[in-house]
């Protein structure tokens, strides 16, 4: 059985306590590698390796360091095979999700950060006759990239791409549950000429390694992708130390369809929000609004092109949906979708565990999950699920839903669907959250803004923001 390393200084080394934490594969719910259970030990080797590489690399001139994530970017699309068939295992997606979106983003992710490295510009401002201000962006120094398990590579290089390319050293930390393209992308960075101690990866758990690093004095900044509640424990301990801190945490996103809007592509896109890597993106529409005077027909055509939905093992290209992560996260979409009745939900397909033949008769598959008749104010309708279930409400008017899509805790993402411009600005004007799709769904151009308002999260990541966020400002005033 494989055994992970981690990856610190240039190299792969085991962990101080030679200890490992198993790793499992969802679909077949079998142990396949074996994973770091990393510790303070191991941290205190990677930050002096980081503290070591650190002065080089923000010296390095911007050419130069882009042209080396640019060269991480080729190589991992030159093993995108490799690269998606470990990411589908480790997580139970879908392997054609994986090879046409988690690793060509992934890819992107260095490309991206390496072309734009180039046009970061900063302010001056001139006193005239007096002075000239100008500001420095200059690196943070070591940077804490802590990444979760739905999309491993494509946001753990989304957070370590723009660190690297600001001049930073990184300490990063996949997900225990999902490391295997990240400890895959150790031996990209060796290939591409990444200087040894530039990025180092440690694996193991959150509770421990984890926070470890967000509370190293070493570190003084935090990018963190992950669960609400989490989120909040980082900055319970990052917050009294004044680091900086980027959290992009849960979401419970509206998806809202108006009558006028285009129906065929409206609902489309509405069965992939909600069910795409079986639910578990944090951008995905789970609430889903319809305007009632189309409500009986697109409830009838949600539901049988739910129904359509392969399930199936995450390796065979027709599978459209995989299992999910773990047992644990099994049983809790379960336990959500015996909530939904209770709280008097109606089931309108799926509902139940699936039971798959052969290599993946003990994986942890849920049949897409569809309910109607819940309020928009119930537990079902207000909390996180993070699987494949979706429900679907009728609403009258702009203002109603609208009340309805506000009325949860979460502030990520979301859909609007209507053909009048007019009312495509009002609402997203008024919606309470950091990105809104007008007429589609998870369309992403990098150089904008993301992340979320209210619970779910502080701070946006992508383009300039995210460069912005890994330097600190320094103002320099001259004096004429
Ligand atoms: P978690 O918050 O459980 O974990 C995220 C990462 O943090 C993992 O690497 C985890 O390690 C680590 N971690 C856990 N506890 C601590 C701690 N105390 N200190 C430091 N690190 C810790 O989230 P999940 O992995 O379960 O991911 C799902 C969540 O992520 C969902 O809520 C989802 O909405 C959110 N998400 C948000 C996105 C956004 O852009 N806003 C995008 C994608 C997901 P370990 O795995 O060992 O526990």
């Amino acid at each position: 059985m494989e055994k992970l390393k981690n990856f610190i200084g240039g190299k792969f080394v085991a962990p101080h306590s030679r200890e490992y934490l198993e790793n499992i594969e969802p679909a077949t719910g079998k142990v396949y590698s074996l994973v770091p259970n990393s510790d303070a030990h191991d941290l205190e080797r990677a930050v002096e390796a980081a503290n070591k590489a650190l002065p080089q690399w923000a010296a390095t001139p911007l050419e130069q360091r882009a042209a080396i994530l640019a060269r991480i970017g080729d190589l991992i699309e030159q093993h995108l095979d490799t690269f998606a068939e470990a990411e589908s295992i480790d997580t139970g997606k879908p392997i054609t999700l994986a090879r046409t979106i988690d690793i060509p983003r992934a890819a992107r992710n260095f490309r991206f950060f390496a072309h734009i490295l180039e046009g970061f510009a900063s302010e001056s401002y001139e006193m005239p006759e007096t002075a000239l201000n100008v500001t420095l962006r200059q690196p943070v120094g070591i940077a804490g990239c802590i990444s979760p398990w739905n999309l491993p590579l494509y946001l753990f290089t989304w957070k370590i791409a723009p660190a690297l390319a600001a001049g930073n050293c990184v300490i990063g930390k996949p997900s225990e549950i999902t490391p295997m393209t990240a400890f895959l992308l150790g031996k990209i960075c060796q290939k591409a000429g990444l200087p040894p101690g530039v990025l180092n990866i440690l694996h193991g758990e959150g509770k421990t390694i984890g926070s470890a690093i967000v509370a190293h004095p070493a570190i003084p900044a935090i990018s963190f992708t992950g669960g609400t509640r989490t989120g909040a424990e980082i900055a319970r301990i990052a917050a009294p130390m004044f680091k900086k801190l980027s959290l992009e945490l849960g979401g419970k996103n509206p998806f809202i369809v108006f009558a006028d809007a285009d129906y065929e592509q409206a609902l489309q896109t509405a069965i992939r929000s909600a069910f795409s890597n079986q639910g578990q993106i944090c951008l995905c529409g789970s609430r889903i609004f319809i305007e009632r005077r189309i409500y009986n027909r697109f409830r009838k055509d949600f539901v049988e092109a739910t129904q359509k939905l392969t399930v199936g093992d995450p390796l065979k290209p027709t599978t459209k949906v995989g299992a999910v992560i773990s047992k644990q996260h099994f049983e809790k979409i379960l336990s959500y979708i015996e909530l939904a009745k209770i709280e008097g939900g109606r089931l309108l397909t799926g509902g139940h565990p699936v039971k798959l033949k052969g290599r993946c008769k003990n994986g942890w598959f849920i049949a897409p999950t569809v309910f109607d008749r819940l309020s928009p104010l119930c537990r079902t309708n207000q909390e996180e699920i993070f699987g494949p279930v979706a429900t679907l409400m009728p609403f009258e008017t702009e203002e109603e839903v609208l009340e309805y899509a506000n009325s949860v805790r979460y502030g990520l993402a979301a859909s609007v669907w209507t053909r009048d411009l007019q009312r495509a600005l009002r609402v997203s004007r008024t919606l309470q959250s950091g990105i809104v799709w007008v007429n589609c769904w998870m369309l992403r151009d990098l150089r904008t803004p993301f992340g979320g308002m209210k619970d779910s999260g502080v701070g946006r990541e992508g383009g300039y923001e995210a460069l912005r966020f890994f330097t600190e400002p320094k103002n320099v005033c001259l004096k004429y």
